[in-house]
Order: structure tokens, then C-alpha cells, then sequence
């Protein structure tokens, strides 16, 4: 519905800062889908009308991470009451092989509809399930099921070459793409799908799955460099476990957040979800590199 009158909200809440985190209103004129006026008793010229009365209107929410395919997986007794790695093993990667092009579109309906009823808005899906020889193209599924919802869809594509050892039991045919194969994709997806205009409605992202077990440095080096040729933005999730800290410095003898440095990953074109286990140090480096909050604030104001 691109225009439209919203009359006689109890409150609108902007979003913004101190004297501006709320609006008076109490009437909104949306026209081609922008906000163009905010007040009282603005005229009615005959669009759509909304009685929000005793409702309060807010920006649609922003979800910065998902894993849509999952909506499918939840409760699987196995990983129940699992931490994360063992979850992992036991849950999607175990069952990545059952998913057709039919229950991935289920997965992602189920996910995206519920992100909806709760307020969505815009939907960053991590997705990682991707293998050679896939049978269907879960990317051209995903942004069909947002289109067809109305949502903006940023479609993060994961992507590994190295074999965790959670992944060891997998069939061969399961295991990870070639980098070449990865960035091949990624550059198909960018000229099919990719808009850097501020109000997109459908953005490409390079998110390697996991950056320390992944890829090679020398791999996560080159993604970036290419998402960034390509003018895409970078994220993954990091550091959501002490585990993942400590085997951080056992590989490479640096923290997380330094070994993303190392291998081009932070920058004011990069996010991660997660970041529960940080030190001090990584604090500050995310702060200098503008790594976490100004993407933050540009995703919203997109
Ligand atoms: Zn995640």
C-alpha cells in the first residue's frame, strides 16, 4: 500500500534520540511509501485511511540475523538442551540433506511469517545451507518468499570450504563448495539480485559461516576483497561461545575479533551477530574500526 493516511495513533515512536523519539501526530501521510507529512488533523484526499486509535506506531523492526532454513528444526529432540556445537552436528547439519526445494520454501515461510507477525520489517538471513550439486537455488527461493510478503530481504550467503568436524559424518556430497564456486555464486547473486539504493528492497551480503572454521585466512582474505569489488557488505557471527575464544588463540594465537582484522573482516562495512564473549581489547578494536554500531545505524535508516 503505497499511500496512505494513519489517523489518531495514541503515540508514534520515531526511533530517534532525546526531544525526537517521539512525534506528536497524531496522523502520518504515507505517499509511494514514504513518510511525507506528520500532524494534526491532516486532510483526507481519498487515500487508504487507518483508525489507529489507542495503538502506537513504530518503525518496523530490523532483524540483523537468522537462519530461516531452521524454522523447520525447531524442537528436534536430539538437540535439545544441546550447547552449540553438539546442536550443530546434531541438528541442521544433520539433517541439511533432507531439505528439497518444497520444505526449504516451507522453512522459510514459516520463519519470514512469523518475523511479519512480530513486527519485521526487514530480514537478514544467514543462510548456509548450500552444498555442490544442490537440486534447487535456496537463494532465488528466499527473496521470492520475502517478495512475496512485502519485506525487505538481505540475504547473507554463507559459504564454507573446509570441513568442520561436526560436519565429518556427512555424506561427501554434502560437504563444502570450492572457494571458487562460492565466489562464483556470489558474483551471480550480486548482478541478479543486488541494490545499493538506500530504500533496496533486496541486498546481497558475503557472510562466510563461521570465519575461523570456514575458510583458510587466505580464503576469508580474498571473499572480502571480492565482496567488496562488488560493493557488498561483509557478516558473519563470532564469538558467541568461550570455546570459540579459546580455539581462536589456539590456532592462530589471536582473539576473535583480531583474527577477523587479520583476514579483512572488519570495517564499517561489516556486522556480526553474536559478540557475547569479547575483551576489553576487542571492545575497542570493534569501536575503532567502526565495525558494530554505524552498520547498525545505517541498516535502520535503510
Ligand atoms: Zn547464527
Amino acid at each position: 500500500m503505497s499511500d496512505l493516511l494513519i489517523r489518531n495513533a495514541a503515540a508514534i515512536v520515531t526511533g530517534a534520540r532525546g526531544d525526537r523519539a517521539r512525534a506528536k501526530g497524531p496522523d502520518i501521510r504515507v505517499r509511494d511509501g514514504r513518510i511525507i507529512a506528520i500532524g494534526a488533523r491532516l486532510p483526507e484526499p481519498g487515500e487508504p485511511t487507518i483508525d489507529a486509535s489507542d495503538c502506537v506506531v513504530y518503525p518496523a523492526w530490523i532483524n540483523t540475523h537468522h537462519h530461516l532454513f531452521q524454522s523447520l528444526l525447531k524442537g528436534e529432540p536430539q538437540g535439545l538442551n544441546a550447547t552449540l556445537t553438539p546442536w550443530l552436528a546434531a541438528t541442521p547439519y544433520r539433517f541439511r540433506a533432507g531439505f528439497d526445494a518444497r520444505r526449504f520454501r516451507l522453512a522459510a515461510r514459516i520463519g519470514l511469517v512469523e518475523l511479519v507477525l512480530s513486527g519485521c520489517g526487514t530480514v537478514a538471513d544467514h543462510n548456509y545451507l548450500y552444498y555442490p550439486g544442490m537440486s534447487f537455488d535456496a537463494s532465488a527461493i528466499l527473496f521470492d518468499e520475502a517478495e512475496r510478503l512485502g519485506l525487505r530481504f538481505v540475504l547473507c550467503r554463507g559459504g564454507a570450504t573446509l570441513t568442520r568436524e561436526l560436519e565429518a559424518e556427512l555424506p561427501l556430497a554434502l560437504r563444502p563448495e570450492t572457494l571458487g564456486a562460492y565466489l562464483t555464486d556470489l558474483e551471480r547473486l550480486a548482478a541478479a539480485y543486488h541494490d545499493p539504493a538506500p530504500d533496496a528492497f533486496r541486498r546481497v551480503v558475503a557472510a562466510p559461516t563461521t570465519p575461523l572454521f570456514s575458510m583458510r585466512p587466505a580464503e576469508l582474505l580474498e571473499t572480502a576483497h571480492t565482496a567488496r569489488r562488488l560493493g557488498l557488505r561483509l557478516h558473519s557471527h563470532l564469538s558467541e561461545t568461550v570455546n570459540y575464544q579459546d580455539a581462536a588463540h589456539a590456532q592462530h594465537g589471536l582473539s576473535p575479533i583480531r583474527f577477523a582484522q587479520e583476514v579483512g573482516l572488519l570495517g564499517a562495512d561489516v556486522w556480526f551477530a553474536h559478540l557475547v564473549k569479547l575483551d576489553a581489547d576487542e571492545i575497542a578494536l570493534l569501536g575503532a574500526t567502526d565495525t558494530v554500531w554505524r552498520t547498525a545505524r545505517r541498516a535502520m535508516a535503510a
